[in-house]
């Protein structure tokens, strides 16, 4: 029997920094956070970084 061709349907993620949507394949995704975030590229995955709080106020920054 035939059952025709799959559609390989390819998962969409959201850019955390300019919400486009994107392929999961496409998706870049840091490993270096606790939780799963993606990006659509390098670029907005920078913009994102430096947006994060560099650590919990724990030790008095010299701000
Ligand atoms: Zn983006």
């Amino acid at each position: 029997m035939t059952a025709g061709k799959i559609p390989q349907e390819v998962e969409q993620l959201v850019c955390e920094t300019c919400l486009k949507e994107i392929p999961a394949t496409e998706a870049v995704a840091p490993e270096a956070v606790d939780y799963v975030v993606h990006f659509c590229g390098l670029e907005c995955y920078e913009k994102w970084k430096k947006d994060q709080p560099a650590e919990p106020k724990d030790k008095g920054g010299d701000k």
